[in-house]
This record gives structure tokens, sequence and C-alpha cells, in this order.
């Protein structure tokens, strides 16, 4: 540990969390993955200022928001990780605007739309997403994506600059965007929804919740779907005709109730999950001829 860059940062983020050797897998929804050398929990304001000082020691940085779509290596993250979570979130309404700092979660943003009367994020309410990540990974669902609610991001460069983004000018694609690539912090988004009846919004985000509990398996810890969908075909479904509902690597496993999804049975371990995706593509690969690529995003040591 480089005691010197830890002070520095602890000193930084005052009564932020701030620790060193800390376990990933408290951080991420499949709860598999081993330690970060540092880790950090900014505010928005906060954020900048470690990152700069990240810079100056040449420590890594990854950035990760409600860790509900990645796979962390049992051998953890070299350099810091930084979460953009609780103590970044807030969220105000202007009109019919709402402005949410990057780690507000998908759901708080969707009720707290929904309490104003006004409609757009109902798709998103059961996403268990951060704004940051759901516009890093153009996240949608029943018809909805970020992309239709999506007006502008502000984000942090690889320089420290801080620039207003258009969503056009992010690329956004299925469950893609050019934030990764440029290395872009995202500190905050501005979403522009539309009035709506407030019964309706939430009878549309209920009805949404039951589709989900009633078809994913959401009593295990995941990273939702596992790959994207291939042109033309289901991924779930691919799956499922090749055999392989159920099939496991240690306690890894891929859902019973929802191929798609690989699920972690208690005790998975990273490497056991990783070896299932790729066992599920090459299945897939000999019976179908088409490679599935993982939607989950891998970060660390495996
Ligand atoms: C049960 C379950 C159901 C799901 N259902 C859906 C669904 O219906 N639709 C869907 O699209 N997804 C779904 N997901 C996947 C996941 O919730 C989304 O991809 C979500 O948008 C990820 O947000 P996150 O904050 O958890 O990001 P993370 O998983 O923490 O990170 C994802 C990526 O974004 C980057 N990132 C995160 N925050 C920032 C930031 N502030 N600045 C720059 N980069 C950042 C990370 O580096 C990483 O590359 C589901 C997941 C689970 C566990």
């Amino acid at each position: 540990m480089d005691g010197r860059f830890f002070g520095q940062l602890q000193e930084l983020l005052g009564d932020s969390p701030c620790l060193a050797g800390e376990r990933m897998d408290s951080h991420v929804t499949f709860r598999t993955g081993g330690p970060a050398d540092y880790y950090a929990r900014p505010s928005i304001r906060q954020a900048g200022p470690v990152a700069e000082l990240c810079r100056r020691h040449g420590i890594p940085v990854t950035v990760i928001g409600n860790g509900s779509n990645l796979l962390v290596g049992d051998r953890g993250v070299r350099g810091l990780v930084m979460e953009i979570g609780k103590g970044a979130d807030e969220v105000t309404v202007d009109g019919d605007c709402v402005t949410a700092q990057a780690g507000a979660l998908l759901s708080a943003v969707a009720h707290k739309a929904a309490s104003c009367g006004l409609s757009g994020m109902e798709f998103a309410s059961g996403i268990p997403g951060s704004v940051g990540g759901a516009a890093v990974m153009n996240a949608g669902a029943y018809g909805g994506e970020m992309r239709q609610v999506l007006e502008s991001v502000r984000v942090l460069t690889p320089e420290g600059k801080e620039r207003t983004l258009a969503a056009e000018e992010l690329e956004l694609g299925y469950r893609h965007s050019c934030i990764p690539k440029k290395g872009y912090l995202v500190l905050e988004a501005r979403l522009r929804l539309h009035p709506g009846e407030k019964e309706e919004i939430g009878r549309r985000m209920a009805e949404l919740r039951r589709m989900r509990n009633e078809k994913q398996p959401m009593e295990y810890p995941s990273a939702g779907s596992t790959f994207k969908r291939p042109e033309g075909h289901f991924a779930g479904k691919l799956i499922q005709d090749a055999g392989l509902r159920s099939y496991r690597v240690g306690d890894a496993q891929v859902s019973e109730k929802h191929c798609g999804f690989v699920i972690n049975r208690g005790r998975a371990t990273s490497a056991q999950i990783l070896q299932l995706i790729r066992d599920v593509q090459d299945k897939v690969e000999r019976e179908f001829g088409v490679r599935l690529e993982p939607e989950v995003k891998m970060i660390g040591e495996f």
C-alpha cells in the first residue's frame, strides 16, 4: 500500500468512505470478486479532486455505480475503485426535467418523477442500476431505454475537465455508449420527461415490477441478463435450446427460471461464473453458429 497516497486520499474524502483492501463482493450484485487496492465513494464535488490525486500518483481508477452489471475478478482490482453512489445521488425536478447526480438509483429517480406527475422513467424503475451506469449501458427494458429520456450528461474527462455533452454525442446504441471508450466519468444526467397521470404512472411501474418478479430469478445474486441479445435471436432461448438450462460450474448456474441469467447460488467465485459464460458461448456457437457477447462488464484480475 502507498501510505502517502492513501493518507492524501483520506484527507480529501473527509467523512466519505475510503478504504484500503476493500473486498468487492459487497459492492456488486453478483456478490463475488476480490479486494480493490483502494476503494472510495466520493461526493460529486470530490470526484474530480480524487481523480486528479490518482493521476498525480499514477494510480489507475475504475469507476463503478451500483455494481449491477459487473463481474469482478477474484484477484481483485489494482488501483482505486471509485464508486459513484450514495452521497452522490441528489435528484432535482425542474418543470419536465429531472437532474440526477450519477449515483442516484434509477428506482429513486423513477419514483421521484412519478411523485411529480412526470412520465418516461417507468421502464427503468426496476433496473437496479445508478443513473451513471444506466447512461454508460444505455440501460433499457420493456420497450424503453435511456436514449429516449436522456437530454445531456455532465462528465469529467480523463484530463480532469468538466464537459456537458448532449445525448446525441454519446453514441447511444443497444447496451452501448462511447463513455467507457472516451474515459469519461459521468457526474450528472439531465432527463427530459413529460407530464402524466400520477396514478397511471404508478400502475405501470407496479405492472412492470410484477412482470420482472414473475420472469426473473430475483431471489439469487446475478448481474441481470448475462449476454446481449444477438441480432435475430434471444440469448435465453438459444441457451435453453442448447440444453443448458440449470447448467452449473460450481455454484454458478444458468438460471432455471430464465436461461438468459447466470446466477450465484451462494458460494460461486468469479472464475466459476467466467468459466460458465465461456462454456455457454462455446456450446451455443457449436449448436447454432451464434457467438453470444457478454453484456456484463469484467473488471479486475481473474
Ligand atoms: C436483477 C437485475 C436485473 C437487471 N435488469 C436490467 C434491465 O432490465 N435492463 C438493463 O439494461 N439492465 C439490467 N440489469 C443490468 C444493470 O442493472 C444495468 O446495466 C445498469 O444500468 C448498470 O448500472 P450500475 O450503476 O449498476 O453500473 P455498474 O454495474 O456499476 O457499471 C456498469 C458500467 O458502467 C460504468 N459506470 C458506472 N457508473 C459510472 C459513472 N458514474 N461514470 C462512468 N462510468 C460508470 C462502469 O465502469 C461499468 O463499465 C439488471 C441487473 C440485475 C442485477
